[in-house]
């Protein structure tokens, strides 16, 4: 083991860690240029992550002036690690080929391989010489929109930025790894009563659900809604639903099978619609839809909130959207941030004009949104969704349970962190909010 992951280890100072030499290389799981093509002919679910994410050692890259090195702690499974272990819907090295062409500090990403991984929480090694408000042995976590501040495009909502990117997905050296590149501007204050595999695993999806449902960005949620949430117990969901409760929102969570209503329902989520149960079949073949059968899950929603959600958190896509713009309420919003089961969407537009209703497209968030929604776990209004863990050698593994929806929450994958349960340093929050409230997606670990 290098001398630097020993010493952050150990809790060094920052001034030992400054001074401490890095090494050349440092682990990170891959994907390579020479096997995106290993799949081809195969149906998305016999595509194996499990096959095309490697473990390898690979070169550290030089840092630009306002970059950070982080020695990684612990990251987390997001499904763009499933997406790029699958080559779907493109492989990620186009994106890299892309940034290659852009600039000097660019070309350091187009390479063969690219470490994947959108999520991190560890301890800043070195800053660049332009780095502001941050410093070597700082504890962080890191959200993932790379932008260029030197673009104008990125200066209202960065997230309209012309470049924008996600890190660790269109960018390469991400997270999943020993040590991580990231701009200072990704850098965030790691929550002090969370351990590292709990803080990891927030900052992709509590920052997405954030601008979707609170930001002015996304369909804010106002006292009093209805918000109907897809994928409830999921990983961009479990944050949906306790935003809507922050907000003074009542949740209608959807999720399919028992364990995931019992979990919901701890997390305090009165209402919730057992998809697998209620045996919804809004598609009767692949071409066409059946509106008997939104009209059924429109009744089920009146049943337990008494109106229709004046706000849907969509994200499933092609197999929830027709009935998502249906049971919306009039004038309601269906907010959407992916499209999971296929991109290419049908509804009937008549219930959208008739009825005023409102699509509204959503990707991850900018830096205030991020900052913001990272305030929401310092102040423990939100609790890590952390369902299980796994070394960093079995992130293919891990990727695997979440490309088969076999998870809750989100799985968070131990990097440079010896073992679980670390990184705490403020026990007096830690002891407020309770273990109980903290492990409320580990239910085999409360023997549930
Ligand atoms: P996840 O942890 O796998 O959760 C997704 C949930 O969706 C599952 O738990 C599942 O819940 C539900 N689901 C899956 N297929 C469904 C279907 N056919 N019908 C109804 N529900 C279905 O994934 P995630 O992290 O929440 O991400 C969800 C999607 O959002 C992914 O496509 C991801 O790439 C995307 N995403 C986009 C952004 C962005 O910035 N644009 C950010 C984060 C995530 P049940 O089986 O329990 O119903």
């Amino acid at each position: 083991m290098s001398e630097i992951l020993e010493a952050v280890r150990a809790g060094a100072s920052g001034e030992v860690l400054a001074g401490t030499p890095l090494p050349t290389t440092t682990r990170a799981v891959v994907v390579r240029r020479e096997e995106q093509n290993i799949f081809e002919g195969l149906a998305s679910r016999d595509k194996d992550p499990r096959r095309s994410l490697h473990l390898q050692e690979v070169t550290l890259p030089e840092m630009a002036p306002d970059e950070a090195l982080v020695v990684v702690m612990a990251s987390s499974i997001n499904f763009n690690t499933v997406w790029t272990s699958i080559f779907e819907p493109i492989s990620t090295f186009t994106f890299l080929d892309r940034l290659g062409r852009e600039s000097y500090w660019g070309a350091r990403h187009a390479l063969d391989y690219q470490v994947i991984g959108s999520d991190a929480a560890g301890v800043v090694v070195r800053i660049g010489s332009a780095v502001r408000g941050w410093k070597v042995g700082d504890e962080v976590t890191v959200h993932c929109n790379h932008v260029d501040d030197q673009d104008p495009s990125s200066h209202d909502d960065s997230m309209r930025a012309s470049n924008q990117r996600i890190w660790g997905f269109e960018t390469n050296f991400g997270g999943l790894a020993d040590i991580t590149l990231v701009k200072a501007n990704q850098l965030m204050p790691k929550p002090a009563h969370l351990t590292w595999e709990e803080a990891a695993v927030n900052a992709l999806c509590n920052s997405t659900a954030y601008r979707m449902l609170v930001s002015r960005n996304g369909a804010p949620v106002t006292q009093g809604d209805r918000v109907l949430i897809w994928g409830a117990s999921g990983g961009i969901g479990s944050f949906a639903v306790q935003h809507v409760l922050n907000s003074g929102a009542i949740p209608i969570g959807v999720v399919s099978n028992a364990a995931k209503v019992e979990t919901l329902r701890e997390l305090g989520c009165e209402h919730v619609i057992d998809r697998q149960e209620r045996d919804y079949r809004f598609w009767k073949d692949e071409h066409t839809q059946d509106e008997s059968e939104w009209r059924r899950l429109g009744k089920d929603i009146r049943a337990l909130v008494g109106d229709d959600p004046d706000i849907v958190f969509e994200h499933p896509g092609r197999a929830t959207m027709g009935a998502s713009v249906f049971v919306a309420k009039r004038a309601g919003t269906i907010v959407t941030c992916a499209a999971t089961s296929g991109y290419m969407i049908e509804y009937d537009n008549r219930h959208l004009w008739m009825k005023l209703k409102t699509i509204k497209g959503s990707h991850f968030s900018n830096y205030r949104e991020a900052w913001a929604a990272n305030q929401t776990l310092i102040d423990a209004k939100v609790v890590p969704p952390l369902s299980a863990v796994f070394p960093l050698e079995r992130t293919g593994e891990a990727a695997y349970e979440v490309h088969h929806n076999r998870h809750e929450g989100k799985i968070g994958i131990l990097c440079a962190a010896e073992r679980e349960g670390l990184g705490v340093s403020d026990a007096a929050t830690r002891a407020h909010v309770g273990e109980r409230r903290l492990t409320i997606f580990r239910r085999h670990d409360r023997g549930g």
